[in-house]
């Protein structure tokens, strides 16, 4: 007979205090229901007892004041080494590396706990700092050989704590994606297209998790995770050592179907984990009243400032992506409104027609899928700015736009 993945859920209709202001009071709350969900999905003392547990949250950009939903809680993180600890684990580790020239030491730092962690006994692992250990991925589709961090390879158990939030990029980010985190900067843009999804299940398939916790207490929907909506009363925790099928069961609960997040469809038809929610066992709290509409993340520039006429042409969402994060930084920064209008085109241009017309401003062309638009008549004269890159870094766009229309100094954090 085959067992069905366990996926259990703790919620509250209620949870006190928020991931950046908070007491004993959510602390201890926070603990119960992240034992109530780890102890409900798995043998927890056997998985950790004796062992080295390393703990990965995201910390994509720590912004706490600004987007307190962005990173994984640290409540939920701080019960996370409470529990192991009190399960006998032998030592417990916290690492990551949130990429894209943010060190980690920074991102630590803005996360604002560091110091609470290690009295607490954890050891914090700068990711971006550790040994890299080639490992060969001789079954990957994109990957076939990659850089891990040697301490997360090296770790008795592996316990992934990513935030509960949408994605730009991913459509959501949850077990899956957070394991982006453990490559280095020098592979963090390759693949960053519509193969980002292929990517990731690749370094799942050598890095899985023994466990994976989603921090859906505080959530993010929409433009996330830069300039996302904070949902502040999702109040869940869900826990499951099969990270696709807890994946899938969150997804579900932001009303986003499995099927239409890549990542979680392909590591399903890759037999990697269960995605069929038919076929996962469903404990603990009812799914229903908890389940929620999530904004999802709209990646055309196109139609959206009132100051910007972006034409799309053949484009992927890697490009996209890039362009809309950009714009959508510098519209929450309120810097976009004081830039003259102004003319992007991305992607690869129709042959033989006139693609770019009655262009408003400066032209910037975006992306290396673009270039070919300087073949038509008229464009070279306009000195376009050109953006390379396939795709761009996401703060490429933001950073050229500000020195050039604003000359203020580009700023890496979220
Ligand atoms: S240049 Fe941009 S649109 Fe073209 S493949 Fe690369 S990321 Fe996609």
């Amino acid at each position: 007979m085959v067992t069905k993945p366990v996926v259990c859920l703790a919620h509250r209709d209620k949870v006190p205090e928020t991931p950046v202001v908070y007491t004993d009071l959510s602390l201890n709350l926070i603990y119960e229901m992240l034992k109530e969900a780890v102890l409900g999905a798995c043998d927890f003392s056997s998985m950790v007892r004796g062992k080295t547990v390393f703990i990965k949250p995201n910390l994509v950009r720590p912004n706490p004041t600004q987007l307190p939903a962005v990173t994984t809680d640290p409540r939920v993180v701080m019960g996370m080494i409470r529990l192991a600890q009190e399960m006998g684990a032998a030592k417990v580790q916290v690492g990551e590396n949130p990429g894209f020239q943010y060190n980690s030491r920074a991102a630590f730092e803005d996360w604002g706990v560091r110091e609470t962690l290690e009295k607490m006994g954890a050891e914090i692992i700068y990711l971006d700092e550790d040994t890299p250990v080639e490992v060969s991925n001789p079954t990957g589709r994109v990957m076939m050989k990659m850089k891990l961090p040697q301490s997360v390879l090296q770790a008795d158990c592996f316990i992934n704590i990513p935030k509960m939030k949408t994605h730009m990029h991913a459509l959501v980010t949850l077990g899956i994606k957070n394991l982006h985190g453990l490559v280095f900067d020098e592979s963090r843009l390759m693949f960053h297209r519509n193969d980002i999804a292929q990517k990731i299940v690749d370094i799942y398939r050598v890095a899985k998790p023994h466990l994976t916790v989603i921090d859906g207490l505080w959530a993010m929907e929409g433009q996330a995770p830069l300039s996302g909506g904070v949902i502040p009363d999702m109040n869940l925790l869900a826990a499951g050592t099969d990270t696709v099928a807890v994946d899938s069961v969150c997804s579900e609960l932001m009303m986003i179907a499995p099927e239409e997040v890549d990542a979680i469809r392909i590591a399903g038809w890759e037999g990697l984990g269960v995605n069929n929610l038919e076929e996962i066992n469903i404990t603990g709290a009812d799914p229903k009243p908890i389940q929620k509409r999530f904004k999802r993340p709209v990646l055309s520039g196109s139609g959206v400032y009132p100051n910007l006429l972006c034409i799309e042409g053949g484009s992927c969402k890697g490009c996209l992506s890039a362009m809309r994060h950009a714009l959508d930084k510098l519209n929450r920064d309120g810097l976009l409104e004081k830039i003259p209008p102004f003319t992007i085109y991305v992607g690869v241009p129709m042959p033989n027609v006139k693609n770019l017309q009655n262009s408003v401003g400066d032209i910037w062309i975006y992306g290396n899928c673009a270039v070919n638009v300087m073949q038509q008549d008229g464009i070279r004269e306009k000195h376009p700015h050109f953006i390379y890159g396939c795709a761009p870094h996401i703060f490429d766009l933001y950073a050229l736009l500000k020195k050039t229309y604003l000359d203020a100094k580009p700023t890496r954090q979220g």
